[in-house]
């Protein structure tokens, strides 16, 4: 869902960003949340400013190209990794990043989460790829991250993060608050010995429920015999 009132997509994201910096998932002025509108702009969050205290004259308002239409902020040089995701895939409307403790600290090991741990995480997120280190900022973490986003809801940023995104900002926030919470779920698991995965059978039923939410991305997490 694209955003047809700039009201809308101006709440969206100041909500976004205070439920993120309550919860702990941005520190001091990190992050950044993004809204496409039906005219392919794109509302995004100032940089230099803590996320959960924005208002609304904070927002700029920006062409699919990243030159400013509105506002008087600067936007993060991270927010080339949004337009780079948009490009990417039209059916998204929003985009969120944000450095949670738990999936920033997963992102240090460079890998791909790929393991069905809990129901949740497989029918809502399914496989979260990690892309490759770049320099915060640079075309090259926006590519690396884009080219997970026809496919996936989400990736790690190595070293640094993640990014979720989906049809509008509260999809994308909610995602990121499974991908966080899934990571936790997983170092509690390590703490309780044998990592026990959901079977394939198990796996294969939860595809179902998967296409009744209308859920076609995230691929297919590995399950036990
Ligand atoms: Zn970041």
């Amino acid at each position: 869902m694209r955003y047809g009132s700039a009201r809308e997509a101006k709440e969206s994201i100041l909500e976004a960003g205070r439920r993120l910096y309550q919860r702990g998932y941005v520190a001091a002025n990190d992050g950044n949340i993004s809204a496409r509108m039906k005219d392919g702009t794109i509302w995004a969050t100032p940089t230099g400013v803590s996320k959960g205290f924005m208002t609304e004259d904070m927002l700029v308002h920006l062409a699919p190209d990243g030159s400013v239409i509105e506002g008087t902020w600067k936007v993060s040089s991270e927010i080339a990794m949004h337009l780079a995701i948009y490009r990417e895939n039209s059916d998204i409307g929003g985009v969120v990043h944000a450095h949670s403790p738990a999936a920033t600290a997963f992102a240090t090991q460079g890998r791909d989460f790929d393991i069905a741990i809990s129901l949740e995480t497989a029918v809502q997120l399914g496989v979260i790829p990690c892309a490759p280190y770049a320099v915060t900022g640079s075309p090259m973490l926006a590519e690396n991250a884009a080219k997970y986003c026809k496919e996936y809801n989400g990736c790690f940023l190595e070293h640094h993060g993640a990014v979720t995104w989906g049809a509008d900002v509260t999809q994308a926030l909610f995602r990121t608050e499974c991908l966080e919470h899934t990571v936790i779920m997983y170092e509690h698991m390590r703490g309780l010995g044998e990592v026990r995965l959901l079977t394939e059978k198990q796996l294969t039923e939860l595809e179902a429920v998967r296409q009744k939410f209308g859920i076609t991305t995230g691929g297919r997490p590995k399950g036990r015999k």
